[in-house]
C-alpha cells in the first residue's frame, strides 16, 4: 500500500488543515524555525489544542481514546505530518513527549500509574521522555550504570542519562536503572521518575546537529522514587524497553521518508522556478537526473516501508524487514536531502532554509534509535541464522 486508506486519508486531511490554519501561522507569528528551541508554554498550548482536536492521541488504540489505526495507517499519518514541513509537526502527534511514547505501557502499568502518569500525558498535562542511554552505554544499552537501590518503600536512584529527547521540557521520565548489579539486562528495572523531584537536575546547554533545546542530560543524585513507580516486575525493565524495538524500527521510517518527500517537493519547485543561463535549472540533465534519482529512491523506500507495515498488519513476522526498513529509509532520506541541497545551490546552504535543516536532521537518523551498523548486525544475524 502506498496510498493511505480512507480512514487514514480522513485523519490526514484534518491534520493538514490544522497545520495549515493554526500551527503554521503560530510558528510564523512566534518566529519558530526548524531546529530552534520552542518555549515550553507554547508547546503546552499546542499539545492541548492538538489534544482537543483528537490528533495528540491519534496514534493510540481506540480503547485508549486513539484513532485505532493499523501500522500501515500509522505510517501514512506520520509521513503526512513530516511532509507538511511544519517545524512543529512532530509535536502535533505528541511524538516527542506525548502519548505515542507511553501507549504501550497501559498494558503493564498499575492503576495508580495509569492515573498518576499515563492519563496526564494523554491529556497533555504532563510531558514524558524515555531515558536509557548513558555515557558508557549507547549501542550497548544493557551496560547502563545508573543504580536503583531499594530502601523500604522507595528506591534511591543515582547516575546520569545523556542525549535524552524531550528532557528539557518533560515532567517525567520512563527511566531504566540497575536494581540487581551483575545480572546484565535481567538486573534492569524501569521507573516513572518525576523530573521535578529533589535530586534531579537537567542539563540542556548543548545543541545537537538538528538544533537546540529539545535534548538534555538527566542527573540523579539520591533521588527517592516510590516503589509504586516501578513499571512491572523488578528486573523486567530492559525487556519492557526492548519489547517494541522491532515495530519501533519500522515506525521511525515514515518520519524520515516524510522529510525526504519534503526535500524532493522543495527541489522540484526550486528546479522549476530557478532560472540560470536563461532557463529553469530543471532543464539541465544534471539537475533533472538528480530529481529522478531522488524520486526513484523515495519510491523504493516507501514501497519497502508499506510492504512491511502490511505484512505486520496481516500478522506476519517483520523482525528481519523492520531493521532493513530503518537502515534503508535513514540512509535513503539522507542521500535525498543531500541531493536537495545540491539542487538548491547556495540557497540550500543558508540557515533557516528548510532544505539546510533537512540535511542536518536526516543525517542524525542514521545514528538515532539504533545506528545503521546495529541494524546491519540484526539483519546479518537474521539471514545467517534464520529461525
Ligand atoms: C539527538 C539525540 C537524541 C537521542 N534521544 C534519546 C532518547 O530519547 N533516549 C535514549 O535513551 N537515548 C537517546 N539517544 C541516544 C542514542 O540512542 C544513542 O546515541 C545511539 O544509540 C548510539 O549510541 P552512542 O551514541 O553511544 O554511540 P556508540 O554506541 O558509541 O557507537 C559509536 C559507533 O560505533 C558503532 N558500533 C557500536 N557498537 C557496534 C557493534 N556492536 N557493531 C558495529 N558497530 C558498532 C556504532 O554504530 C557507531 O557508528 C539520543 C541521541 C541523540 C544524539
Amino acid at each position: 500500500m502506498i496510498e493511505p486508506s480512507a480512514k487514514a486519508s480522513q485523519l490526514i486531511d484534518g491534520l493538514k488543515a490544522f497545520i495549515r490554519d493554526e500551527v503554521a501561522p503560530l510558528a510564523q507569528r512566534e518566529g519558530i524555525l526548524w531546529g530552534e528551541p520552542v518555549p515550553r508554554p507554547l508547546l503546552r498550548d499546542l499539545w492541548k489544542r492538538s489534544c482537543e482536536l483528537g490528533f495528540y492521541n491519534a496514534m493510540l488504540p481506540e480503547s485508549l481514546g486513539g484513532a485505532g489505526l493499523s501500522v500501515a495507517e500509522l505510517c501514512a499519518v506520520k509521513e503526512a505530518a513530516a511532509l507538511s514541513g511544519s517545524p512543529l509537526a512532530a509535536h502535533v502527534l505528541g511524538e516527542l513527549s506525548g502519548p505515542p511514547r507511553i501507549g504501550h505501557l497501559f498494558k503493564v502499568a498499575s492503576a495508580h500509574q495509569v492515573d498518576a502518569f499515563l492519563r496526564p500525558v494523554c491529556a497533555a498535562d504532563k510531558a514524558v521522555c524515555f531515558a536509557l542511554t548513558e555515557a558508557e552505554a549507547g549501542s550497548d544499552a544493557s551496560a547502563i550504570g545508573t543504580t536503583a537501590r531499594r530502601d523500604g518503600e522507595h528506591y534511591v536512584l543515582n547516575g546520569a542519562k545523556r542525549y535524552i529527547s524531550g528532557a528539557p521540557y518533560a515532567d517525567l521520565a520512563v527511566l531504566l536503572a540497575v536494581t540487581e548489579p551483575g545480572r546484565g539486562a535481567q538486573g534492569i528495572s524501569a521507573f516513572f521518575v518525576d523530573l521535578h523531584a529533589e535530586g534531579v537536575s537537567i542539563d540542556s546547554d548543548y545543541s545537537v546537529m538538528s538544533g537546540g533545546g529539545a535534548h538534555g542530560n538527566i542527573y540523579l543524585d539520591n533521588v527517592r522514587v516510590p516503589v509504586d513507580n516501578r513499571i512491572g516486575e523488578e528486573g523486567a525493565g530492559f525487556k519492557l524497553a526492548m519489547g517494541r524495538i522491532t515495530l519501533n524500527r519500522l515506525l521511525h521510517c515514515p518520519t524520515m521518508l516524510g522529510m525526504a518527500g519534503l526535500a524532493l517537493n522543495l527541489s522540484l519547485e526550486h528546479a522549476r522556478t530557478r532560472k540560470q543561463f536563461g532557463q529553469p535549472i530543471a532543464m539541465f540533465q544534471a539537475i533533472n537526473h538528480q530529481l529522478a534519482d531522488m524520486a526513484t529512491e523515495l519510491y523504493a523506500a516507501r514501497s519497502m516501508m508499506y510492504a512491511t507495515a502490511a505484512l505486520n498488519d496481516a500478522g506476519g513476522d517483520i523482525k528481519l524487514q523492520a531493521p532493513m526498513c530503518k537502515l534503508f529509509a535513514s540512509e535513503t532520506a539522507f542521500r535525498i536531502a543531500d541531493k536537495a541541497v545540491q539542487v538548491h545551490g547556495g540557497a540550500g546552504l543558508i540557515k533557516g532554509h528548510p532544505v539546510e535543516w533537512l540535511f542536518r536532521a536526516t543525517r542524525m537518523m542514521r545514528v538515532l534509535t539504533g545506528t545503521s551498523e546495529i541494524q546491519r548486525n540484526t539483519i546479518a544475524k537474521g539471514i545467517l541464522m534464520p529461525g
